[in-house]
């Protein structure tokens, strides 16, 4: 499981610059995809070989009302009760406001390891810039600049420091046996995931979800469908905890994040009978970050008319144009009907994103793609030369591309060459990542 930290302080003290600083190579990475938009409450970012989530609660506030805090909003609630580590940010130019001693009395009776944090410290003198701080009695702050980055990585080292690491363990192949593929079914609260779980285990949900889940280690769920082997990966409820945190929502984005990384394919389900909503795109931005394999099952379809169908169809394929890569099916888990094609589509994403890719077929199809269509030359630079290409990881596949100025392919041509790969090796139902690497 990642760890997850938990941004909060009162507005414009600087959480937003830090969620980004702390998620940038991740933002970078979707931005590739016209037409997403993604909710940037929730990131992922990596210290080392170890990856985080990041929460910014900045966006839903703590309500003030006269210079006091009144109620710390639910949903900054429910981030700091999903988060290892609460990171409490204040402005070291503003001095302790009111407002910054509300959240501390919220954050004292919170149960999380709290790190103070100063921000805006650049060119300031430590002593004076703590001086203030102590007040608050959250022990020792850290001083940063989240525009500038000082202090930044020993703010992570600190944070991450206080959640215990188990590095996942490698997995060595087991000779001849078929791995169990990961499953993830995620979607917004009501589209059918539960139905869906239990059309999918049938009797067997019943022993599994009374499995004592009292940590929030993931559950797997072992299960066998048509002679084949899957896990399901769902992430237990939060931690144990006190009267504190009883206002849980049932759905929570740290979960699906969660359940989703722990995946090899994803199943997302909409709901037919019900627009496709800002979440649900969220969520499938979620996916389309993390690299996974994706299936998307439009559920629900029973009992809808003809030329409702062909409408959501319609609605479906415009507004979630940038997961074309997966497949797409009409199913319904109450009904049980589609089911068997929709996990035959499980299995070919798997697949996919197993694929070993050699050198050699890797650089031939490279090289018809270029042979078709060279890299255009953009005016004032060098025409990159692409020469030979390797297989960089599965899961989602990532193709690295060697050659000269490679800085220089624009994004067009960087998406021509996906497609080039993905008919090439029928790379249906995973992402791929295509990276260059250029000799000078
Ligand atoms: P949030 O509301 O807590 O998310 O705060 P933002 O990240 O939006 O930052 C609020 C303002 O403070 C913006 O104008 C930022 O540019 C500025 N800011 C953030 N971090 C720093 C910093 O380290 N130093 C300075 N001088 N300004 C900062
Ligand atoms: P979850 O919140 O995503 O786990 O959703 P649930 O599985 O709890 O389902 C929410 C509601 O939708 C329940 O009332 C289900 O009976 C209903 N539902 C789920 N799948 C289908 C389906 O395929 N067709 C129809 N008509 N209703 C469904």
């Amino acid at each position: 499981m990642k760890p997850v930290i938990a941004l909060v302080g009162r507005p414009n003290v600087g959480k937003s610059t830090l969620f980004n600083r702390l998620t940038r190579s991740r933002a970078a990475l979707v931005a590739d995809y016209p037409g997403l938009t993604r909710d940037r409450h929730y990131g992922e970012g990596r210290m080392g070989d170890r990856p985080f989530l990041v929460i910014d609660t900045g966006g839903f506030e703590p309500v003030v009302k006269e210079g006091v805090l009144q109620e710390m909003a639910k949903q900054t609630k429910q981030a700091v009760a999903e988060s290892d580590v609460v990171v409490f940010m204040v402005d070291g130019r503003q001095g302790i406001t009111p407002h910054d001693k509300a959240i501390t009395d919220y954050l004292r009776k919170c149960g999380r390891p709290v790190i103070l944090v100063v921000n805006k410290a650049e060119g300031m003198k430590y002593t004076a810039v703590v001086a203030d701080f102590y007040e608050l009695g959250l022990g020792d702050p850290l001083v940063i600049s989240s525009a500038h980055g000082d202090g930044v990585h020993t703010l992570l080292e600190e944070a991450l420091g206080k959640v215990p690491y188990a590095p996942a363990e490698t997995e060595d192949g087991i000779a001849g046996e078929q791995r169990p593929v990961r499953l993830a079914v995620v979607g917004r609260p009501n589209v059918g995931k539960s139905t869906m779980i239990n059309a999918l285990l049938g009797e067997e949900r019943v022993i599994a979800f009374d499995l004592p889940g009292t940590t929030r280690d993931a559950i797997e769920i072992p299960f066998e469908r048509d002679g084949k082997h899957y896990t399901l990966v769902d992430t237990a409820g939060l931690r144990k905890r006190g009267k504190v945190f009883q206002a849980i929502e049932k759905f929570s984005v740290v979960k699906t994040l969660q359940a989703i990384s722990e995946a090899n394919v994803v199943l997302l389900l909409l709901d037919a009978q019900q627009d496709i909503s800002e979440q649900d795109a969220h969520i499938a931005g979620f996916v389309l970050e993390s690299g996974r394999a994706l299936v998307v099952g439009i559920n629900k379809w029973d009992g809808l008319p003809p030329d409702k169908r062909r409408e959501v169809k319609a609605e479906v394929e415009r507004k979630l144009h940038f997961l074309s890569f997966a497949k797409f099916h009409y199913v319904s888990a109450l009904k049980a009907t589609g089911i068997g094609a929709l996990m035959r589509s499980v299995d070919a994403a798997y697949a996919a994103a197993m694929a070993k890719l050699s050198t050699p077929r890797l650089t031939r199809v490279l090289e018809e793609a270029v042979e078709h269509q060279a890299p255009p030359r953009r005016q004032g630079s060098i025409r990159p030369k692409l020469r030979y290409a390797h297989q960089g990881g599965q899961n989602p596949p990532i193709i690295v591309i060697h050659g000269n100025s490679l800085e220089n392919v624009g994004d067009d041509y960087k998406r021509y060459l996906e497609k080039h790969f993905r008919d090439a090796f029928s790379l249906t139902g995973t992402p791929l990542r295509i990276e260059f690497r250029s000799g000078k």
